[in-house]
């Protein structure tokens, strides 16, 4: 039978596992490793190198050497993390022709999931190696948090890679799966998985084999490289200049020894007290003369440096607790995975909030790939005994007229699901609509992602609200996402399977959005819209029919005008919000006027 292996693509590490005879276990690479540094580099010669190799040689050859390529993965040019890696990472990342970040090595351009694909092929090599085997199919993880265009991006790299993508699974619910693996009873658990690149907290419910997830949440941009970034720049940066008047920053190559310094000496602080670092020659003054840095980190101050983003953490772990409908008593048992999980305040924090020692037995570093591989043993079997329940970790909607969201599948939904909503026109005669599918939680659609865009066209010309489209949205079990619109009389159908919109820049984006005439209304939205119409509708005639009588009074006085001028202004505010659908500034124009009816009240009771 063909096997299926799973792999945990880290940010940091990638790992491989099969189940061999029911147990499932993690391959060694050929030094003898269970996991391998996911980088990428290409020599002077033109060779491609990836993992430790790569690793070894990342300080002689900086500029072409990439590691935390799966920070990029699946982001937009534009996106704040892209601009943070452009200014500190040593080598160069350009502008792809999709408005996606590329990294260039030597004289090539390479997209983002090509350098995962790299590291997906040794993986792929590493298993063929151990098994004797061809291996062509696996379970990629990804943190919970990766939105459907890092998903798609991820699935990309595979295919790349020669392999076919069965399934792509969350990060935590894969180690929930390890952990719960062969165990009976009942039981609630909260995955806290801080690794090199993103933080990932997921509580699930395991019961005879079925994993449910309650609820999930996360940073894509917390991880280990954030504590070797504020050694770096907070400290042994700014002592530097402090002492020397230089500033390290601008030496790619001194960087690079600075984080693989700062990263070790992290590491050594998860069991001593306090490290040497020590590099010799990290700056050349002119001629032969150079600087050496040596100095001492006590666990002390690199607390200080970093329990603000471990703290961040924590606030995220309560966030998914209230999120689940639980409290922190139902827990059970709290897991750690990540290599970032080994420093004693991580743990200290994490027991700290739960309440309880998080378990220590399972090994952070190879959970993941573990729980991978259980996946697609259950996946190949069609086992009965596995059964995941994931969730959505963000909801899901279009834009409807008025640049509102329109949620169809609220966040922390059980993939995979489907869920229909019907809207309406918001034009007379409208044979058009523009469906623009987003993710994210703000009730204004420009805040949150933009997924895709289509039109449905061909509706028939008719009164605005008379034609009903059907949206439907589906997530499979991979977590991307897929949408369709119906015109419910005609049964015109259009569907996209939602990919990176990478090919739109901001500017387009932004128009876009901005042209929500041809949007559509959500049928509960319109109706409170019509209920401001109305009653605009009334206080307007109210107030025509005792103007002319207030009129007479006012216009002896200077005072007096500018009250008319202002009431006129009002009104005629008032009569254009009417032409559109806005909610908000129909709620505003007649709050306006309610207080000029008022006050034309007054005036006419003044009268007697
Ligand atoms: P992962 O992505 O799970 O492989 O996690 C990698 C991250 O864990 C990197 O940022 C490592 O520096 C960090 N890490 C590994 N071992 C330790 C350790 N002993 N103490 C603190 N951090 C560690």
């Amino acid at each position: 039978m063909e096997r299926i292996i799973g792999i945990d693509l880290g940010t940091t590490n990638s790992c491989v596992a099969i189940v061999e005879g029911g147990t499932p276990v993690v391959l060694p690479n050929k030094g003898g490793y269970k996991t391998t540094p996911s980088v990428v580099a290409i020599s002077e010669n033109g060779k491609r190198l990836v993992g430790h190799i790569a690793k070894r040689q990342s300080i002689t050859n900086a500029t072409n050497t990439v590691y935390a390529s799966k920070r990029l993965i699946g982001r937009r040019w534009k996106s704040p993390a892209v601009r943070t890696m452009v200014e500190t990472m040593p080598y160069t990342i350009v502008e792809g022709s999709n408005n996606d970040p590329r990294i260039k090595l030597r004289d090539r351009v390479y997209t983002v999931p090509e350098i995962s694909s790299i590291i997906l092929q040794e993986m792929k090599l590493i298993s063929e190696e151990y098994t004797g085997e061809k291996i062509e199919k696996a379970v990629i993880t990804v943190p919970a948090y990766f939105n459907d265009a890092q998903r798609q991006a991820t699935k990309d790299a595979g295919r790349i890679a020669g392999l076919d993508v069965v399934r792509i699974i969350n990060e935590p619910t894969a180690a929930a799966l390890a952990y719960g693996f062969g165990r009976e009873g009942d039981r609630t658990i909260a995955v806290y998985d801080l690794g090199g690149g993103t933080f990932d907290i997921s509580v699930l419910s395991i019961s005879n084999g079925v994993f449910e997830v309650l609820a999930t949440a996360g940073d894509t941009f917390l991880g280990g490289e954030d504590f070797d970034g504020r050694i770096v720049m907070d400290w042994l940066v700014l002592e530097f200049a402090r002492e020397h008047q230089i500033d390290l920053r601008r030496d790619k190559m001194a960087l690079q020894r600075l984080r693989d310094a700062a990263e070790k000496a992290k590491c050594e602080l998860s069991s001593a007290r306090e490290t040497e670092i020590n590099l010799p020659f990290i700056i050349s003054t002119g001629g032969s003369d150079a600087l050496h840095l040596q100095k001492t980190l006590t666990r002390d101050r690199l607390e200080e440096l970093t329990i603000d983003l471990v703290d961040r953490t924590v606030k995220i772990c309560k966030k998914a607790v209230e999120e689940a409908g639980i409290g922190l008593k139902d827990i059970d048992d709290v897991i750690l995975v990540g290599g970032q999980t080994r420093m004693p305040i991580v743990q200290a924090k994490v027991k700290e909030f739960f309440g309880k020692e998080p378990l220590k037995g399972v090994h952070p570093d190879e959970v993941v790939a573990l729980g991978a591989a259980i996946q697609g043993m259950a996946l190949m079997e069609d086992s009965q005994h596995v059964l995941l329940l994931d969730v959505t970790p963000h909801s899901l909607g279009i834009m409807i007229v008025g640049g509102f969201f329109s949620v169809l599948i609220p966040q922390n939904t059980t993939v995979p699901t489907s869920k229909s909503h019907i809207f309406t026109t918001v034009k007379d005669n409208q044979t058009s609509v523009k469906i623009l599918v987003l993710q994210g939680e703000s009730d204004r659609a420009e805040e949150n992602e933009l997924l895709g865009e289509f039109i449905l066209t061909g509706l028939r010309p008719a009164p605005r609200g008379e034609v009903e489209i059907e949206v439907t949205f589906e997530i499979n079990a991979d977590g991307i996402v897929s949408v369709s619109a119906k015109d419910l009389e005609t049964g015109q159908q259009q569907a996209i399977t939602v990919t990176a919109t990478s090919g739109l820049t901001e500017d387009e984006i932004k128009k876009m959005m901005q042209e929500n005439q041809e949007y559509l209304v959500d049928m509960r939205r319109s109706e409170e819209v019509e209920k401001e119409k109305l009653t605009s509708r009334r206080t307007l005639q109210e107030i025509d029919k005792i103007f002319p009588k207030v009129r007479t009074v006012l216009e002896g006085s200077d005072f007096g005008q500018d009250a008319i001028r202002k009431a006129e202004r009002v009104m005629e505010m008032a009569r254009k919000a009417m032409e559109g659908n806005d909610h908000q500034a129909l709620k505003t124009s007649n709050e306006a006027l309610a207080r000029t009816l008022n006050m034309f009240k007054g005036v006419v009771q003044k009268l007697g």
